[in-house]
This record gives structure tokens, C-alpha cells and sequence, in this order.
């Protein structure tokens, strides 16, 4: 099959895309396992070179990079820049930090019981890794896991979204300038049925980021073969925003949150609750704020344009039902008069007099849209920033940081941004992921190496006793096994009651 890259900002088609064969699968299953054999035994410090190059190719071509995210997203060059590129520069730098010493077999304490020995863990790749990408962040969200796993020592296939392929050419060329070894990465190119297909040939590994959806269905495909998977899902992050937090910063930050990438990120800031003596003002300001926004294609634009017209389709909707069910819409156009025929740039919508009973604020928008709503105390803040089926981000403004991290601990989500927005994702050293139906693991971190691996216990003895004390025979141990447990466990510790206990036992084992 072959499929044309639009440009969703102008409706352009470009580049023709060949869709990989579905028949292909199985052969690319087993190039993926052959070259996964050598690449487990290559040192870490090894591996990373490769990334190494990835960087520089990446940074030495980054206007070339950027202007090629754009032509597939439509967002803006600065985005593509700060989202997609700095990012993944970011999370390579931390493997070169990290992945040496996370991954190394390390020492792990013994229990008194098993005196004398060695414990160590170890860990080894998973074999081949299936890493299944959306359209959002394409580049950021194929390449991190992609290169986690690689560098855990997995052979990868990344199948990106069929809605940007374009970024698929692009990271397929990036690969290759690396140089890894042949099969060690592969790009499947096409949609979620060659996703499934994927799947069904059983990878080792599953990292998928998506739709609760498909990452459901994925999940049950997963399970029917026993594959293990990391799930990165949907978000309908609440902001919640304290009279006594910069007021400038909050409006600021909940444009730029709502707002960066039209509002398609999952830790995109869906839903405002502002604390009511500064409700009135705080609407005031976001209006000035979101109207002196530029939308105009340059270079110098705020806003691009939406990636996926089924996206802007789902964003009419949730909008269309607020209104009809009461809501204000402070700022931007009514969904009937868009008109998106060429590019899919949807201005900014900023509504008021929303309620928690509304799509908007329950399901994920995941478009240019700000809901505002007031609270009138911290604990009804708390209860409505949680009456999500979601859990993935959060933010909370004050100047009061007790009382902000107090609101933080009391979140049900995976990260919380404190006077700041949607920046936990940046900073690769912290974990990433959701609760809730916002998904299953975590990446990033030292986590976003070792969930590549499986972990390996071993228990060292140097082996030159006869046997273990708790070894056969049995005969008269039950009751000396009664004294060592109560003087080491119980209440009246007693060294030397375990040690008389102890030889007692070595005693009955000879
Ligand atoms: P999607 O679920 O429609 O598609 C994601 C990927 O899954 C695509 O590559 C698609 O081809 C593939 N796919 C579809 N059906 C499949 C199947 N049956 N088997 C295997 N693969 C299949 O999601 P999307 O619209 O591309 O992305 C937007 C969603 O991703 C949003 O919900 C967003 O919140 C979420 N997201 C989550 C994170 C996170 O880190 N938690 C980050 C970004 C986006």
C-alpha cells in the first residue's frame, strides 16, 4: 500500500509512503532477534556511541530536522524545536550519564539467615522490543523508548503513526546515519493494523503510547500472549490555581499549557479551576493573553495548526456540547463557523461556565480549548482536580509552597508541576507515566532503561560447607528453628540466643 503525507497546516500532499507489507512481519521479527544476539553481549559504554552519533546528526541537521516536523504536524518551528528535538537531545545525554551504572550488576543486602553469601542483580534484555508511537510528539515519543531500549541491549521495531510518516522517513534516515547494525532497528510504516500484526508475531516487549482505546485493545493482545507492556495514555490534566499564586505567571502558564502544541500533548492543561476571589480577574487576563497571540504560519508564530482532522472533529464536538449545555465561550470562534478546509488551524477557545459534568471536562479534548472554572476551598480544589477517570499530570499555583505541595501529595496522578506547567516530561532524570486509565508503567528515570530488561537475581555461596542448616534432615530442627526466629524476630531480640540456636542447627545438620 502507499499513502501521501499531508501537511496538515496547508492540506498539501507530499512525499508518497510505502506501507511496510503485512507479509513482512515475520521476516522482520526474525532480523530483529538475529541481530539482538551480538548486540546483548556489546558493553553498554558501547551501545551509547551509537546514540552519541544520534545526537550530533540530530543537532548538526537541526533546522533540517525542525522544518521536516513541522511540514508533518503543523506545529510551530519553535515547538518543533523544544518539544521534539531538545527533548531527545535531553534523554541522550541522560543515558550517556546514567545507563553505565544503571545497568550494572549490583550488590544487594543479605538477610542474616542466608549469612555468608553473596546477592547480586543483574540485568539482560528483554530480546526485541515493539515500540508503537502516535502522532503528537512523533519524533520524542518513538525515539526516547527507542533508544532506551537499545541502549538496555533490545533489538527494536518502531512503527510510528500512519498520521505523520513523513517523521517515520525521518527517524528511519536518523537510525541509519547511526550506523547500529543491520536489523537492529526497523521502521514499520503503516496503521494499526500492521500494529497488530506487530503484536501477533510476539515481540518481547511492548511500549505503547496512544489512545486509552487502542492502548486497551493492545493491552488484551498483549495478555493473550503474555507480553509484558508499558501503556503511555490519555491525560486531562487539572490546573489548579490559589488566590495567592502569581497571578501574571498562572494566566501565562495556563495559555502556554493549554495552548503548545494546539493543545494536543497528553499533560496538556484541560481543565482550570481558579480560586474564586481571583476568578474575575484571572479570565480577564487569560483573554488579553490568549488574544495577543500570533497564528500565522512564520516562524515567529504561537500557534500552529492541528495535526489530525479526526482530532479537530472530536475538539468541534466536546465544544459544541458545552455551549449547548450552558457554557461561555470567552475567546474564539463557535465550531460552526470554522472553516478548515485547507489547513486545520483552530483558534484558541477559552470557555467559562463549565461544569464537571461536561465533555470538555471529562473526556480529552486534546485541542486548543481552556476550560475556567472557581472553587471556593482547598479540599473542593483537590476533589475536583481528582474526579477524573484520568491521572496523569497535574499543576498547582500558589505562593504558598506548603500548602502547594500539601495539594501536590493529594493529587491521583503520576506528576505534579508546581508553579510551572507540563516540564515533569522534560527532565529525563524523573519518571513519566500515568494512574488511573492514563496507563500502565513508567518511563524516563533510571526506570526508562530497566523496564527494557528483565532482572536476574543470583545468590552466591562459595560453596565449601557440607549443606545448609535448613537442608534435610529435619530431625529435632523444628524446635531450635522456634528459638532462632523468636530471638532474632521477636520482641526479645537476643544475639546470642540466635547464635546458640544457629550452631545448634549446623550441629544437627552434620
Ligand atoms: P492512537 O491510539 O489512535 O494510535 C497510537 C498508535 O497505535 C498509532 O501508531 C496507531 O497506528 C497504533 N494502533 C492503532 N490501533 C492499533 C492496534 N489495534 N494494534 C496496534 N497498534 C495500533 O493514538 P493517537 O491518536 O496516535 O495519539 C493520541 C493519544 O495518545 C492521546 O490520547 C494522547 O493523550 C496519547 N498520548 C499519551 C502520551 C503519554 O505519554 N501518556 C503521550 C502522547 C500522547
Amino acid at each position: 500500500m502507499v499513502w501521501r503525507a499531508v501537511n496538515p497546516a496547508t492540506g498539501e500532499e507530499g512525499e508518497e509512503i510505502q506501507a511496510t507489507p503485512l507479509e513482512a512481519v515475520e521476516s522482520m521479527m526474525q532480523k530483529a532477534k538475529m541481530a539482538s544476539i551480538p548486540w546483548r553481549q556489546t558493553p553498554v559504554a558501547e551501545r551509547l556511541t551509537y546514540l552519541r552519533r544520534i545526537r550530533y546528526y540530530m543537532t548538526e541537521h537541526f533546522e533540517e530536522c525542525a522544518e521536516l516536523i513541522v511540514q508533518a504536524t503543523g506545529k510551530p518551528l519553535v515547538e518543533a524545536a523544544t518539544h521534539e528535538l531538545f527533548i531527545v537531545a535531553d534523554a541522550i545525554k541522560h543515558m550517556e550519564d546514567c545507563a553505565v551504572k544503571t545497568l550494572k550488576t549490583r550488590k544487594a543486602k543479605t538477610p542474616l539467615t542466608l549469612f555468608g553469601k553473596q546477592s547480586t542483580i543483574s540485568y539482560h534484555p528483554r530480546g526485541v522490543v515493539l515500540v508503537i508511537a502516535p502522532w503528537n510528539f512523533p519524533v520524542q515519543l518513538a525515539m526516547i523508548p527507542a533508544l532506551s531500549a537499545l541502549t538496555a541491549g533490545n533489538s527494536v521495531i518502531v512503527k510510528p503513526s500512519e498520521v505523520t510518516p513523513l517523521v517515520g522517513k525521518l527517524m528511519e534516515r536518523i537510525f541509519a546515519e547511526a550506523g547500529f547494525p543491520e536489523g537492529l532497528v526497523q521502521i514499520a510504516h503503516g496503521d494499526g493494523a500492521l500494529g497488530a500484526r506487530l503484536i501477533e508475531a510476539e515481540p518481547d516487549y511492548i511500549f505503547f503510547t496512544g489512545s486509552v482505546q487502542t492502548g486497551a485493545r493492545i493491552q488484551q493482545e498483549a495478555a493473550k500472549r503474555l507480553i509484558p507492556t508499558t501503556l503511555e495514555l490519555g491525560g486531562k490534566d487539572p490546573m489548579i490555581v490559589f488566590a495567592d499564586a502569581n497571578l501574571e505567571r498562572a494566566v501565562r502558564g495556563a495559555a502556554w499549557g493549554s495552548l503548545a502544541n494546539s493543545g494536543q500533548a497528553c499533560i496538556s492543561v484541560e481543565r482550570i479551576y481558579v480560586e474564586r476571589s481571583v476568578y474575575t480577574d484571572f479570565v480577564t487576563r487569560l483573554k488579553q493573553e490568549v488574544s495577543r497571540l500570533h497564528q500565522n504560519g512564520t516562524e515567529d508564530t504561537d500557534l500552529g495548526s492541528m495535526t489530525f482532522s479526526k482530532q479537530v472533529d472530536i475538539v468541534s464536538d466536546h465544544v459544541r456540547h458545552a455551549l449547548e449545555e450552558g457554557a461561555e465561550l470567552e475567546c474564539g470562534i463557535h465550531p460552526e463557523q470554522w472553516r478548515l478546509s485547507k489547513g486545520l488551524q483552530v483558534q484558541p477557545i477559552v470557555l467559562t461556565q463549565v461544569n464537571p459534568q461536561m465533555k470538555v471536562m471529562r473526556e480529552e479534548t486534546f485541542g486548543p480549548v481552556i476550560n475556567v472554572m472557581p472553587f471556593d476551598h482547598e479540599k473542593e480544589a483537590i476533589e475536583l482536580a481528582n474526579d477524573s477517570s484520568f491521572g496523569l499530570n497535574a499543576s498547582v499555583w500558589s505562593r504558598d509552597l506548603t500548602k502547594a505541595r500539601r495539594v501536590a501529595d493529594l493529587l491521583e496522578c503520576g506528576g505534579v508541576c508546581i508553579n510551572d506547567v507540563m516540564v515533569t516530561i522534560a527532565n529525563p532524570y524523573l519518571p513519566f507515566g500515568g494512574i488511573k486509565h492514563s496507563g500502565i508503567g513508567r518511563y524516563h528515570g533510571e526506570e526508562g532503561l530497566t523496564l527494557f530488561c528483565h532482572q536476574k537475581a543470583v545468590v552466591l555461596d562459595r560453596g565449601t560447607k557440607p549443606a545448609e542448616v535448613n537442608w534435610f534432615p529435619y530431625a529435632g530442627k523444628y524446635p531450635v528453628f522456634g528459638r532462632l526466629i523468636k530471638s532474632w524476630y521477636g520482641s526479645r531480640r537476643s544475639l546470642v540466643g540466635f547464635i546458640r540456636a544457629y550452631l545448634e542447627l549446623m550441629r544437627k545438620s552434620k
